[in-house]
């Protein structure tokens, strides 16, 4: 099964002890950077729980009733709510959908599964309307919340769910699915780098040619640290190319892998340009320019400006790296 990852094991195997034991929670927040594949192993559980003969594994067999509708995309009890097309938000309507109304009747068997994609992207009413459900759980109802800033999402919502965290994984075994996918060692390192561990976001990076773009913003970034650029113009130059958010998590993973480099000598799994700046960026400033990252991406909603959030952190770098040659 495509959607079968070798770094999931461990998190699977612990969900189906509770899923055979009647013990799996009625909701479930799966956190952790993109690129490591939640929404497949949500997509998978959910499959796991609405098939009839799942096999030793607990994965779905493929060939039953449910597993053809689920094939076929029509499931009558497996809802995706995702934000709308042109839109960033999931709307309080698609939330009011699964609450309200027909609670009791289950479609074809005797569960549902609703899968909520980015979790964080529901606003402030929609949240609401969740927590209805989640403080009155519908008897045979799953609800798995998917997020990569699970900190955006409100802590009534949160303390409400199991939070199930993925972990990044072994690199020795990122590397052995990249290369099974098609790239060479080489290829499959080099991405695995500018993906901060994410084995998808690798292969994305490897096949859509973003690798270069990535490649090029991290030069930017360095050249900042230089005192080579303008603060911003280099913010409007890379707001042109992408969203804040992706441009706040990359510079992120960055000051992660600079702050990993200063507590490891591990030279050779992190960038070789971010390690030449291990020893002149200030551990104290690092923490600190990494919390004002948080806040600003907690913050990040529509009403921010994105250029002056951008500024305001690339400012930042650029005075603690002040002096680097
Ligand atoms: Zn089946």
């Amino acid at each position: 099964m495509k959607d079968k990852l070798p770094w999931h094991d461990d998190l699977w195997q612990r969900l189906q002890g509770s899923l055979t034991q009647g013990r799996l929670p009625h909701a479930l927040l799966f956190a952790g950077p993109s690129g490591l594949g939640k929404q497949a192993f949500a997509r998978r559980l959910a499959y796991s729980v609405l098939c009839e003969h799942p096999d030793a594994s607990g994965d779905a067999c493929g060939a039953c009733r449910q597993c053809l509708l689920l094939k076929a995309g029509s499931h009558p009890d497996l809802r995706l709510i995702t934000p709308e097309e042109d839109s960033s938000t999931i709307r309080i309507d698609a939330i009011r959908s699964l609450v309200g109304g027909n609670t009791l009747s289950v479609g074809e068997g005797t569960h549902r599964v609703f899968v909520i994609e980015p979790a964080h992207a529901m606003g402030q009413a929609a949240a609401n309307a969740l927590l209805k459900t989640l403080e009155e759980p519908i008897p045979g109802t799953l609800l798995l919340l998917v997020s990569s800033a699970p900190q955006k999402l409100p802590i009534t919502i949160r303390s409400r769910c199991q939070l199930l965290r993925f972990p990044t994984p072994v690199e020795a075994v990122a590397l052995q699915w990249l290369e099974r996918n098609g790239l060479s060692v080489q290829e499959a390192k080099l991405a695995l780098r500018h993906a901060g561990g994410a084995p998808l976001q690798a292969a994305e990076l490897a096949s859509t040619g973003r690798l270069e773009e990535q490649q090029a913003l991290m030069h930017d970034f360095l050249s900042l640290a230089k005192g080579r650029s303008n603060v911003p113009a280099l913010a409007e130059t890379w707001l042109k190319q992408q969203e804040l958010e992706p441009l706040l998590v990359l510079v992120g993973r960055w000051l992660l892998q600079l702050l990993r480099a200063k507590f490891t000598q591990a030279e050779e799994k992190e960038v070789p340009a971010l390690q030449s700046l291990r020893d002149s960026v200030d551990l104290k400033e690092l923490y600190v320019l990494l919390d004002r990252l948080h806040e600003v991406r907690r913050m990040s909603t529509n009403n921010l400006n994105a250029q002056l959030a951008l500024e305001s952190i690339l400012l930042q770098w650029s005075h603690i790296t002040k002096g680097v040659n």
